[in-house]
């Protein structure tokens, strides 16, 4: 496997000659509500990758205490702008504003963090990681996959593309028992685990040699460090790190989701 951070520079580097080549470069579009650090780390992170691909991005910050009209009015708006490429409205919103309803004003064309459910896009965390299994070769068809964590954002999406590549997946959450757990982490071949708990698949599980293990998760630990779900060295063939592995793949799958709905003419 190619490591993660070498993988993402040269998927970065093919879509820059890709768009090189394109007569108008797709523009990424992102509304911020919320101004605080995190969003702001994110949004400028975002910002950053765009433009080292040589695509242009467009922020537009709109004031904290906006209604959830004006705010649907203005997505509105953009779906219309025939400028825009694809556009994302960083989450989370402002209390009072209704994200499910946000969600689903996006034009599903122009949705590119597929959050929409009629999105033409899968959402960026599954995608990057299944386009770097793919990438990187590896034989989905029959083996056995194990999504902890079932939310809409990971687990969910996560386990239908694993079920499109002919995988037999099982996806395991708070309520599946310990015992349970413990079996199906000792059969699985691919396992993604993306539940918010810093190590929680650690040395006591018994893994198979040939595994493959893909961290979603971000916690920080006791001494505040970022951690995964993962402890580290788990005994297995491949596991992703944290920082430096999901989060990288789904920045990355923005990019590709973006250069993709230029390229399909939205
Ligand atoms: P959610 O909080 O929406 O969902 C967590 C899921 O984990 C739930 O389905 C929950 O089960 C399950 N869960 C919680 N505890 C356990 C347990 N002990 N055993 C088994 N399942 C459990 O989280 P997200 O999916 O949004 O995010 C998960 C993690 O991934 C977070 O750390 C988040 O920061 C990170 N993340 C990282 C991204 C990246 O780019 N690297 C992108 C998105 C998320 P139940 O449904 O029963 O409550």
């Amino acid at each position: 496997m190619l490591p993660i951070k070498e993988y993402v520079m040269k998927k970065k580097s093919e879509l820059k000659d890709k768009i090189l080549i394109m007569a108008e470069k797709p523009l990424l579009k992102i509304i911020q509500v919320n101004d605080d650090y995190a969003s702001s780390t994110y949004v400028n992170g975002k910002i950053k990758d765009i433009n080292e691909i040589g695509a242009t991005v467009e922020l537009e910050k709109l004031p904290i205490d906006i209604s959830e009209k004006d705010l649907l009015i203005k997505i509105e708006e953009t779906n219309k702008d025939d400028s825009v490429t694809g556009f994302i409205v960083q989450l989370p919103l402002p209390k009072g504003i209704n994200e499910e309803k946000v969600k689903i004003a996006v034009d599903p064309k122009k949705d590119l963090d597929g959050f929409n459910p009629l999105s033409h896009f899968e959402s960026a965390t599954p995608k990057g990681i299944l386009t770097y299994l793919i990438d990187q070769n590896y034989d989905f068809k029959g083996k056995n996959a194990l999504v902890i964590g079932r939310s809409n954002i990971v687990g969910k999406p996560m386990a239908k593309l694993l079920l499109a590549q002919d995988m037999t997946v099982t996806v395991a959450h708070s309520k599946t028992p310990i015992d349970t757990l413990k079996k199906l982490v000792k059969e699985a071949d691919l396992i993604v685990i993306a539940i918010g708990k810093s190590g929680f698949l650690n040395h006591s599980f018994e893994y198979k040699k040939s595994a493959y293990i893909i961290d979603v998760g971000i916690n920080r630990n006791e001494e505040n460090k970022l951690t995964g779900d993962c402890e580290k060295d788990l005994p297995v063939a491949f596991q992703s790190p944290v920082p430096g592995g999901v989060g990288l793949l789904t920045r990355l799958a923005l990019l590709i989701n973006l250069v993709e709905a230029k390229e399909n003419g939205f």
